[in-house]
Order: C-alpha cells, then sequence, then structure tokens
C-alpha cells in the first residue's frame, strides 16, 4: 500500500504563490478558491514572536477527523493511496467537514454548492506526472512520493531535513511535512 506525501521546505518558498494560482488553472477555479492557501501564522513566545506565512493544504491525514463527521460518505480515505478524497456527487454542502478540519484546508465552492480540497493530484500522478503545485514550483520547494516507502526521494528528503508536520499534537497524522 502507498501512502501518498508531500514535504514543503520553507527555506525554499519563495511565497510567490504559483502553487495556489497551478491548483486553481488545473481545476477551474475561482481566485480565491484554490485548494493551496497562504497563511500566516505566529510562532514562538512573547517576546520571541515571529509571523510567518506558509502554504496550507489538504493534509491528508491519516486520521481525518473530516471523513469522521461527513454523513453522506462523501469525503473518504483511499486506502490504496493513504489519501483523504472527494466524491462530489454525494457531497450535500453541509460543511461539517470544514467545521471539523483543524487546518482550514477545505473551501466552500458557492457554484456547486460542495465543499472542495486539494485531492493531491491523483489523476495527474496515476499518468505518472507530479502535483500541479509540485511542478509548477519555481523553488522546488515541494516534493511528492510515497512515505510508504523509506527509500523514496520524498522520505529521505523527511528525514534528513528533519521535517515535521502542522500540529502533531492532535493525532490527526498528516501527511504533509514542513522544513521551517
Ligand atoms: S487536513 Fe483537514 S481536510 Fe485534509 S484530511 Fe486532514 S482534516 Fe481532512
Ligand atoms: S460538505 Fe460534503 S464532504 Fe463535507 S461533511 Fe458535508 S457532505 Fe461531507
Amino acid at each position: 500500500m502507498a501512502r501518498y506525501g508531500m514535504l514543503i521546505d520553507l527555506t525554499l518558498c519563495a511565497q510567490c504563490s504559483a502553487c495556489t494560482v497551478a491548483c486553481e488553472a488545473l481545476y477551474g477555479l475561482p481566485a480565491g478558491e484554490s485548494g493551496v492557501h497562504l497563511r500566516s501564522f505566529e510562532t514562538g513566545r512573547f517576546p520571541a514572536v515571529q509571523r510567518i506565512t506558509l502554504p496550507v493544504q489538504c493534509m491528508h491525514c491519516q486520521e481525518p477527523p473530516c471523513v469522521q463527521v461527513c454523513p453522506t460518505g462523501a469525503t473518504y480515505r483511499d486506502p490504496a493511496t493513504g489519501t483523504v478524497q472527494m466524491d462530489y456527487e454525494r457531497c450535500v454542502g453541509c460543511r461539517y467537514c470544514m467545521t471539523a478540519c483543524p487546518y482550514g484546508a477545505r473551501q466552500f465552492d458557492e457554484a456547486q454548492g460542495t465543499v472542495a480540497k486539494c485531492v493531491f493530484c491523483t489523476s495527474r500522478v496515476e499518468q505518472g506526472l507530479q502535483p500541479a503545485c509540485v511542478e509548477t514550483c519555481i523553488g522546488q520547494a515541494r516534493l511528492f512520493g510515497n512515505l510508504g516507502d523509506p527509500t523514496s526521494e520524498v522520505s529521505r528528503a523527511i528525514a534528513e531535513r528533519k521535517a515535521v508536520p502542522l500540529h502533531p499534537e492532535l493525532g490527526t497524522q498528516p501527511s504533509v511535512f514542513y522544513v521551517f
């Protein structure tokens, strides 16, 4: 079984929003409804507080709170890839998943009346391509691959660069890791 995952190295990220725009373009999303969001966070403790901006998207949690609350099965974890996917035919737009996601990774699609999010471009990956955000990243800050294989490039980079997930204390077991 694969477990698709991603590394985002913030030391290489230019915060140019190319990933955000690539996602909108690929999926025909209106501006501002990309599956990748640039978010600002405060880190550290007073007085050594620092504001950082980082790209946030669905973390493809292995223990996803969004899946647990979805009343229709519209969002589900795919065991073959370890990703969290959407069946838009089943989505009734109740937004329970948006409330449950601790990363703010989902957005409401006003036109469709459903909730959208990053799906790791699995249709591209099945064709041997990289996710659009990875392919577009000018700083090569993103790596995508199989976290289930400890010898994969992404697994080795996560280990070597000491990458960490966001909020590991929540127990969601994200599949997106960051280098700060
Ligand atoms: S990041 Fe949010 S939307 Fe994605 S799997 Fe985790 S809880 Fe669900
Ligand atoms: S908005 Fe759609 S995906 Fe989210 S909980 Fe409701 S039915 Fe499930």
